[in-house]
């Protein structure tokens, strides 16, 4: 008989993804205020992707929970999941500070044990620290195997299926539960929140916990040294043939 999945859905909340960040004052990160958060991207995709599997396997997906280590503000992007179909959710609350990859993974470790779970879907990266960390450090903490930048997931019984992106091409990997997938861009387009179901998610459950309810100290190994705009591009010319072109590219000992 095969076990009941118990998703895990870990969503982190970024700087919205069409915005421009700006460096602060003191060049050791972006500017935070005033500004537009939204979900990870590819942690909304990871969402999708699992109220995709539970539509496409009926009565297989025993639960979907979500998890956000961030500021109490962290409850926008579980209460946006909580519309998209996820069933409960849980804030592990750390106020402003800086979360690197390693200690995100042990909170999350925390969380699996607490939910039972036994199919996490994380993005492969969030667009904020870039790390595609999480994930991988995560499998390696729990010791499950891992199936990383998935365009594609079949759920069949206890093994799934996944196909991966990889350099020109595609590779189909399986493995069976508990199982750790990161999701890739093309997996899916993920669903709008509707309002009327904005409105039913502040009825489901949002549990707040601290890193220290989880007895997992906030420990960073990385100290930033500087943050810089990339160089500006100087302008570029106009040319008005291919005779041109080439003189130029001559003139710049580029031919
Ligand atoms: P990263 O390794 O930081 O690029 O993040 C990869 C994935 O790990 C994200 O898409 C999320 O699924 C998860 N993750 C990272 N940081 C957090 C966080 N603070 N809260 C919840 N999930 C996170």
């Amino acid at each position: 008989m095969s076990s009941k999945l118990k998703i895990l859905v870990p969503v982190k909340r970024v700087i919205d993804y069409a915005i421009k960040p700006r460096i602060n004052k003191t060049q050791t990160g972006v500017q935070k205020t005033g500004v537009k958060f939204s979900i990870n991207p590819f942690c909304d995709i990871a969402v999708e992707e699992a109220v995709r599997i539970r539509e496409a396997n009926k009565g297989a997906v025993e639960s979907i929970h979500a998890v956000s280590i961030g500021p109490t503000k962290a409850q926008d992007v579980l209460r946006t999941s909580l519309a998209k179909g996820v069933d409960s959710s849980t804030l592990i609350d750390v106020g402003d500070a800086e979360v690197e990859p390693l200690v995100v993974a042990k909170l999350l470790r925390k969380i699996v044990e607490r939910q039972q779970s036994n199919l996490i879907i994380l993005g492969k990266q969030a667009i904020d620290d870039d790390s595609n960390q999480t994930g991988q450090m995560l499998a390696g903490l729990l010791g499950w195997p891992q199936a990383t930048n998935a365009s594609k997931v079949v759920v069949q019984g206890d093994v799934v299926t996944v196909t991966r992106e990889v350099d020109g091409g595609a590779e189909t990997i399986s493995a069976q539960l508990p199982l750790i997938i990161t999701t890739d861009l093309r997996l899916n387009e993920p669903r709008y929140a509707t309002l009327p179901n904005m409105m039913k998610a502040k009825k489901k459950p949002l549990e707040k916990l601290t890193a220290a309810d989880l007895e997992v100290e906030i420990q960073n190994r990385l100290e930033i040294l500087k943050v810089e705009e990339p160089a500006a591009r100087s302008a570029g010319v106009k040319v008005a043939n291919v005779d041109e072109l080439i003189a130029k590219l001559q003139a710049a000992k580029a031919l």
